[in-house]
Order: C-alpha cells, then structure tokens, then sequence
C-alpha cells in the first residue's frame, strides 16, 4: 500500500500519519520526491481497510501496490533513485559510472598496475573478488582478508572506489570493512539471509541478476534489501542462461528499459561475463549505454592469459582504454556523459 501526501501536506500531518501507520502495527518507509512524498506501507494491509487513511488531513490518496516488490517500484518512487557512493561520486544520474579492474585479486602488483590503467582509462571505481564464487572447489577461490587489504591499498593510491564481492553472511562486517559498495554475486540474488543482512547495512550495494532470474525475482531480491532500510541498490544485468552457447551467457539487453520503467533503481551492465570472451565486451558495452544503463562494469587484467579467473573475458588495459572511448561517444549520443 502506498499513501500519497498532499503537495501542500504539513510536517504534521505526516508526522500523525507516520504516527497512525506505527499504531496500526505497519512499518512506514517514506521516499520523498521532487514533488511530493509517498509513504509505503509494510506489514500485513488488512488493518488499513478497516481503518481508511485517506480521511486524514494532508493525505492524497491511499493505493494498493499490485506488484510483488514495494519499496523498489516506481509506484513508491517515480524519481530515479541516485546512489551515493561516497568521494563525490554519484551513480544514477546523467554521469555514467564505470568500474573495472581484475576478476580476482591475485597479487598487489597486478592489483595496482590494473588500477593504475582502469583509472587512466576513465574508471571511477575498481572491482576486484577476494571471495570467489566459483564452479570448481579446486580453482582459485580468493585472497580473502588479504585480497580486501589490498584492493583498499590501490583505492587509496589511485583515488578509485572499491566494489567486491560478499559471499557469506559470516564475512558480512569483514566486507563492508574494506568495500565501498558490497557486490552480491549472480550465484547469491536468492541468498535472502545474505540480502536481509546487506539491508542492514548503510553501504551501497551491486546486486547481479541471477543466472536464471526472471525480472521480477530479481526486483524482489532488491526488496529484500530495501525492506531492511538500505535503499542503495544498484541492480546489475549479467547476462541469463538461454539455450545459445556461442556466448557465455545471453545479456539481457530489454532488462534496461524493463526496470527503468518498473524501478526507480540504476541499473549496470556487465558485458564481461555476459559475453564471455574480451572480443564482445566493447559492442555489448556500447549496446548497454545506448539502451539506458547507467554503468558499466567490466574486466580488465594486465595478462589475461595469465589469470587466475575469467582470463578469457579480460580486456588489457589498452583495449579497456579503447572500448571506452566508443563508450563515450555512444554516451554522448544518448544525453549521457562517460
Ligand atoms: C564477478 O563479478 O566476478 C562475478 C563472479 O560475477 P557474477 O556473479 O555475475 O557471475
Ligand atoms: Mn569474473
């Protein structure tokens, strides 16, 4: 249920609405807009049918949300949500935002080389897993604690954000300790534990599409996180299992428009691991600024060859310079900057 303010509502009158939902046992989440606010109503509704709020002083109207997911629908929010990821930088507005840099940590030499080359080239954030979520036990599985030391070294040497992984609701604190913004992975959209947790944190939060998640279970993984109170959600398209095997997965380009239209939330693409090869991370990176995302992010590695995961995908630094620079003349084209 989602109650509309009046333009002219007073402090007042919202407090006592806020006041009545409290008393009838419901939680109030409230986004404020340009224009006006909108109060969602939490909980069980039935309370709220018998007791009508629209008689109150300074309320619009009074509407049920039809859809699944409440906090992350444009019906709670019709602004487009602006996610603040700290130092200044901003992700959800005119500015596209890109993060890049190695699939794994492996080393501190290749980390800082990586961040070195992805910032020259325009990155405002570098990515990096010290906890890797991989098919095999027996490959490569992260640095661990040492890998998030590490990618919080070449933050502060190259004036990057850091965006990494979280596994495991036990490393929750441990993360977010070193991360700027916490990356749940394709493989956790449906770790609901792992997604209350990241709800209570304050930090912003990557959350990649599931490899066989519909749109609309991925936009209720991101209610998990909002209902906790985080509502610094950056949803990521990845790319979705289809029956095509030429790519390692198929991105999901109509995803960009669908969300936008149904969410206030930004949303990335991931060419990398989408495409699964480096030759393909340039058009798709093209391809997902045309249609809309309002970020990219994207592997890079000083050696792909060498790599200790997704090799194949890795752009070198060179190339990362290059595909951005297509990148930005397509973000010129559509009213965006890059
Ligand atoms: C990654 O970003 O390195 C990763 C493991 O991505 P995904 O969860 O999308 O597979
Ligand atoms: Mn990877």
């Amino acid at each position: 249920m989602i109650i509309v303010m009046k333009p002219g509502a007073t402090k007042r009158q919202f407090a006592h609405v806020l006041a009545r939902i409290k008393a009838l046992g419901l939680k109030p989440m409230v986004s404020q807009g340009t224009e006006r606010t909108i109060i969602g109503v939490i909980g069980p509704e039935d309370a709220l049918r018998v007791q009508p709020l629209e008689v109150i002083p300074g309320v619009e109207k009074v509407m049920p949300v039809l859809k699944p997911y409440k906090l992350v629908s444009r019906e709670f929010k019709p602004d487009d949500s602006i996610v603040d990821l700290g130092g200044g930088l901003k992700l959800g507005g005119k500015q596209l935002v890109v993060m890049a840099g190695p699939c794994s940590v492996e080393n501190r030499a290749m980390l800082f080389e990586t961040a070195r080359a992805v910032k020259r080239g325009g990155a405002q954030v570098l990515r990096g897993g010290a906890f890797k979520p991989r098919s095999s036990p027996y490959a490569f599985q992260g640095l661990r604690e040492e890998g998030l030391k590490l990618l919080r070294d070449a933050a502060k040497a190259t004036g990057l954000r850091v965006v990494t992984e979280l596994l495991d609701t036990r490393d929750v604190q441990l993360v977010a300790r070193y991360a700027d913004i916490v990356q749940i992975g394709a493989r956790n959209m449906q770790n609901f534990e792992l997604l209350k947790e990241v709800g209570q944190l304050r930090k912003p939060v990557l959350l990649k599409r599931g490899l066989s998640a519909t749109i609309t279970e991925f936009l209720l993984a991101a209610e998990y996180i909002l209902s906790q109170g985080n509502f610094k959600v950056i949803l990521c398209e990845r790319g979705i299992r289809t029956f095509e095997t030429q790519t390692r997965f198929t991105l999901d380009i109509s995803a960009v428009p669908v969300i936008k239209k149904l969410s206030h939330l930004p949303v990335v693409i991931d060419p990398s691991h989408s495409g699964g090869s480096w030759e393909y991370v340039g058009p798709l990176a093209n391809a997902g600024v045309a249609v809309g995302a309002d970020g990219l992010i994207i592997e890079v590695h000083p050696n792909p060859e060498t790599a200790l995961s997704d090799g194949p995908q890795s752009l070198l630094p060179k190339t990362f310079v290059s595909v951005m620079r297509d990148a930005r003349k397509v973000a010129r084209a559509v009213g965006r900057t890059l």
